[in-house]
């Protein structure tokens, strides 16, 4: 058995909940199970947000209700503030999470606040998750480069990652909101983080716009992170963030990290069949390069040892 990777599937929030077309919660939960049978043990499955603002979210509820998590698996859901952190205690979630962005144009177009209201609401909602004995993540976006704003200096995010480790979060993510990180962004970003907070709290979610996702991951990896984030068939994408492409494709990393010889306890291949399903049945692309490949021509991942 090789090093254990946190793999965290964020699929069916950060996947869906951009689509036009609503989808169904029982293809929700059939998606949800399907990631379950494939080995994920940690899914970000919900967004406890207005509906009026992201529909495709309105069932957050109803989702949670009616899915079975497997022994040992864990479910986590977004919550933009306070009232979303009281919908989401309300439930079985078992982490709560909250995005505060790292420059003020992204922090206004997305949330309508400042980046120190954004870190106030994520105070609040570590408070309500704490006091229901929840886990809590704290994401930043925009780590690399903003729409708005251009490329982000490093001391930015670290002001970001400072006041949500102070704050008390179990765990900051990394979310290159752009897509644009690149390895060399990744390990420079990183070693800064590592001075100041421990490596266990830190994950990584990138974006594969520029097609660097994998390559961000892998440097981020190679910096020491062991908690990753990646959406089944590359789903996603940012509203607020024109030309962004989906996620990181979710049997990319794992086939990639598998054959480093880490362990995600993932079968590579019913995630790709997961996620050949979902595209089709949704009628759109399938990002992943790997699921495609695997489903054509079945390959073991060589596992070379880290
Ligand atoms: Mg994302």
């Amino acid at each position: 058995m090789g090093e254990p990777i946190a793999f965290v599937e964020v699929g069916p929030r950060d996947g869906l909940q951009n689509l036009a077309a609503p989808v169904a919660t029982t293809l929700k939960r059939e998606l949800c199970e399907r990631l379950f049978s494939a080995g994920i043990r940690r899914l970000e499955c919900a967004s406890f947000v207005s509906p009026a603002h992201v529909p495709q979210m309105a069932d957050a509820e109803a989702l949670i209700e009616a899915i079975n998590p497997p022994e040992g698996a864990t479910l986590d859901a977004l919550a933009p503030n306070a009232r979303g952190a009281e919908r989401a205690v309300a439930t079985r979630i078992d982490r709560v999470a909250v995005f505060v962005a790292a420059t003020e144009s992204f922090a206004q177009r997305n949330t309508r606040c400042s980046i120190a209201q954004c870190l106030d609401r994520a105070r609040d909602v570590l408070r309500i998750a704490r006091e229901n004995g929840r886990r809590s993540r704290g994401y930043i976006s925009c780590i690399a480069d903003c729409p708005y704003e251009g490329p982000v200096p490093t001391r930015a995010v670290m002001h970001v990652a400072r006041a949500l480790i102070g704050a008390g979060f179990d765990e900051i993510a990394l979310g290159d909101t752009i897509g644009s990180t690149g390895p060399a962004d990744m390990r420079r970003l990183l070693r800064a983080l590592k001075q100041e907070m421990p490596l266990a709290r830190i994950a990584v979610h990138c974006h594969d716009t520029y097609g660097m996702a994998a390559a961000s991951t892998l440097a981020a990896i190679e910096e020491g992170v062991r908690i990753v984030d990646g959406a089944v068939a590359g789903l996603g994408g940012c509203p607020f963030a024109p030309g962004a492409a989906g996620n990181a494709a979710s049997e990319d990393l794992v086939f990639m990290l598998e054959g480093l010889g880490f362990d995600t306890g993932i079968d590579c291949t019913a995630l790709a069949a997961t996620g050949a399903w979902l595209t089709q049945t949704l009628g759109l692309p399938n990002a992943s390069r790997t699921g495609p490949a695997l489903l054509a021509r079945p390959i073991a991942p060589r596992r070379k040892g880290v």
